[in-house]
This record gives C-alpha cells, sequence and structure tokens, in this order.
C-alpha cells in the first residue's frame, strides 16, 4: 500500500478532512499536484480524502486519476458527464465530500497545499469557515488583477451580503457549513456569494497566491465578465434600481432640455439648429434603453433557468478504489454507534 495511503493506525473517529479539486483538462499538472498534496496530507493528525471532480476534460486526466486512485485508496474521482464550469463542479465535489471539514483548492497549485495545517488549526480551534485572502497575486497581469480589484468592490457595493474581498473558492469549511451551503438549491451558482450568504463564525489567513505551474487558465476576458455578471445579478438586485434611476434622470434632463429648446424659440426667435446635437441624444438614450432592457434580461433570464429546475450538473461515474469504499463503511459504522453510544 502507498505510503500516504489514509488508512493508517489512527482510530476510525479520528475526524476526516476532505480536499474538493475541480479540474478541467489538467493532466499536466496532476502530477505535480499529488507531489505536493500528498506529503501534506501525510503529516496531519486527521483522516483525509481526495474528492477530484472531472469537470468533463478530454485530456486524459481522468485516465491518470483512475491509475492514482490504484494506488492511493483515499482519492476519489466524480466524473461529470460533460463540463459544466468551475461552479457546478465545486457543488458536485462539496455535495460528495464526505468530511468533517472540506477544504476547497484548485487543481493548478495556485492555491498553495502546504497552508492545509494552518486552516485545519484554526478550525480545529473552533471557527466554522476559514478564509484564504489574496495578498498578492503573482503571474497574473496588472489588468487582471486591477478588474478583479473594481469587481469586488462593485460587487459589495451592491449585494446585501457582505462578500469579503480578494478571496477566491480557497477556504475551509466545517460540516455544518457545508450541510448549509447544500440547503440553497439555487441553479444559478455563484459561489464566492453562496459562500458568503451563510455567514457563520469566520477566520481570515492571508497567502500569496502563487502563479499556475503547467497547463492555462480556463478564463478568458468573456468568461470571466460572464462570471462578474453572475456574481452581480445573482446578489442584489441593485442593477434594476440603477436603471431605472438613469431612466429618471436622463428623461428629467430631456425634458427641461427639450422646454428649453421651446423657450428659446417662442421667446427669442431663437431656434435651435442642426441635427448633430440629436443624434447625440438619441443614441445616448437608446444606449440607456438597450442597457437596461439587458440588464431586465438578465433576470428574467435567469428566473427562467430556476423555473426549469435543472440540475445544477450530472455525474456520469463515480470512481473510488474498493479500499476506500471499505473504509468508508466503517467509518460509518463507528458513526451509528456513536450515536447509539450517546
Ligand atoms: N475548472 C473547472 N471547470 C471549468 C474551468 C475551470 O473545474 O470549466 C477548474 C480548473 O481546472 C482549476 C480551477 O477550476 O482547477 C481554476 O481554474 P483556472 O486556473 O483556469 O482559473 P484561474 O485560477 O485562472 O482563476
Ligand atoms: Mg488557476
Amino acid at each position: 500500500m502507498n505510503k500516504h495511503s489514509e488508512f493508517s493506525a489512527m482510530p476510525f473517529d479520528t475526524p476526516l478532512l476532505s480536499l474538493v479539486v475541480p479540474l478541467f483538462n489538467e493532466r499536466p499538472m496532476l502530477p505535480l499536484f499529488f507531489e505536493r498534496v500528498l506529503p501534506v496530507l501525510a503529516k496531519l493528525d486527521l483522516h483525509w480524502e481526495i474528492v477530484l471532480v472531472d469537470d468533463g476534460s478530454d485530456d486524459g486526466s481522468a485516465q491518470y486519476i483512475r491509475s492514482v486512485i490504484d494506488r492511493t485508496p483515499g482519492v476519489r474521482l466524480i466524473k461529470l458527464s460533460r463540463n459544466f464550469g468551475k461552479e457546478a463542479a465545486m457543488t458536485a465535489g462539496l455535495e460528495h465530500a464526505r468530511g468533517d471539514a472540506v477544504i476547497v483548492l484548485d487543481a493548478d497549485l495556485q492555491d498553495p497545499p502546504e497552508h492545509i495545517p494552518a486552516m485545519v488549526e484554526c478550525w480545529q480551534s473552533g471557527v466554522d469557515v476559514v478564509l484564504m485572502q489574496r495578498r498578492s497575486r503573482a503571474g497574473e497581469t496588472a489588468f487582471k488583477r486591477w478588474s478583479a480589484h473594481l469587481f469586488y468592490r462593485l460587487l459589495n457595493r451592491t449585494s446585501h451580503t457582505d462578500i469579503p474581498v480578494d478571496t477566491g473558492d480557497f477556504r475551509l469549511m466545517s460540516r455544518k457549513a457545508i450541510d448549509a451551503l447544500l440547503v440553497l438549491k439555487e441553479r444559478n451558482r455563484y459561489m464566492k456569494g453562496l459562500f458568503a450568504w451563510i455567514g457563520m463564525p469566520t477566520q481570515i489567513i492571508q497567502y500569496d497566491r502563487e502563479p499556475r505551474v503547467a497547463g492555462e487558465t480556463k478564463w478568458d476576458y468573456p468568461g470571466l465578465v460572464g462570471l462578474a455578471l453572475e456574481g452581480l445579478t445573482s446578489f442584489s438586485v441593485s442593477p434594476l434600481r440603477w436603471a431605472t434611476v438613469i431612466g429618471l434622470i436622463a428623461a428629467s434632463v430631456g425634458a427641461v432640455f427639450g422646454l428649453w429648446i421651446v423657450v428659446k424659440a417662442l421667446m427669442l426667435g431663437d431656434a435651435t439648429a442642426g441635427y448633430p446635437s440629436l443624434v447625440a441624444i438619441i443614441s445616448f438614450l437608446g444606449g440607456i434603453q438597450l442597457m437596461s432592457v439587458g440588464i431586465v434580461g438578465e433576470y428574467v433570464g435567469k428566473t427562467y433557468m430556476e423555473s426549469k429546475q435543472r440540475p445544477v450538473y450530472l455525474t456520469e461515474e463515480v470512481i473510488e478504489s474498493p479500499e476506500g469504499v471499505r473504509q468508508h463503511a466503517n467509518r460509518k459504522m463507528t458513526e451509528t454507534r456513536h450515536v447509539k453510544a450517546v
């Protein structure tokens, strides 16, 4: 058996830590990932499991993970039927995680696994959520850093839920927090918002975000703009109010201006000449109208998607070693005994 197996001499009622790792075409990263994560886990005084969620990769990630599972019983693979996006993949991982605490981390090692012991320590001291806040974002362009900064601040201004600045999905959550999170059944899953919505005692740890070790980011700018819009419209209806306010201001300015033109023509005999000002005003107002319709459309679209009640993701298969299944069954038995003993 592998020396990093979770199947150690520890008693079965030792708490279980789950790592949830969403991944999409991360084959070049995977060997490095296990190389860095397994030694960290081996040093913990906890049982552990790694729940990898393959979000429709087509680069052989799943085959590689299968080979790891053969050697390492604590690793499990949830294979989704296609690419559902990171938010859905995370949801799948959280639903499948069995741990007393769950840590979400990216497969690309941008969230350094070496922080795991400190996170676990915080959790053991009694907090339900340990948030990892980025002190720096190495390997990202100045423009990405700036737009991320702007987005987090805009998001906090608009929503009533306080979404902590510069935190990503890298975090630890207790079983209590996970169970609360899983009650939120909405289809439009903006995880950062959902994470924040549940509240609970939280501790923030600062860290330096590392550059991606291999492979490349799955986010392009259109994707990020989409996620930003999703974030803004999932957690607040204030954009609808902005549309109303901007419309009101534009209409008032237009009315005053129109009145002024009429007064000028009648009293002073000075008819306003030229159409350029008209074109400018019409295109300005047209733009505002289209934008407002677009904002309303975002919400109508969301309502439509929610009303279909489709699942957030579909699982193709769950791959787990027989040893892993046996360990889980044993843990469950001890859990039942504990309940009876009380
Ligand atoms: N990811 C995923 N599904 C997707 C896109 C990304 O599961 O559709 C995973 C990806 O494999 C990685 C994590 O989400 O483990 C973060 O993605 P990425 O590194 O591309 O994002 P960034 O760090 O640039 O924000
Ligand atoms: Mg990344």
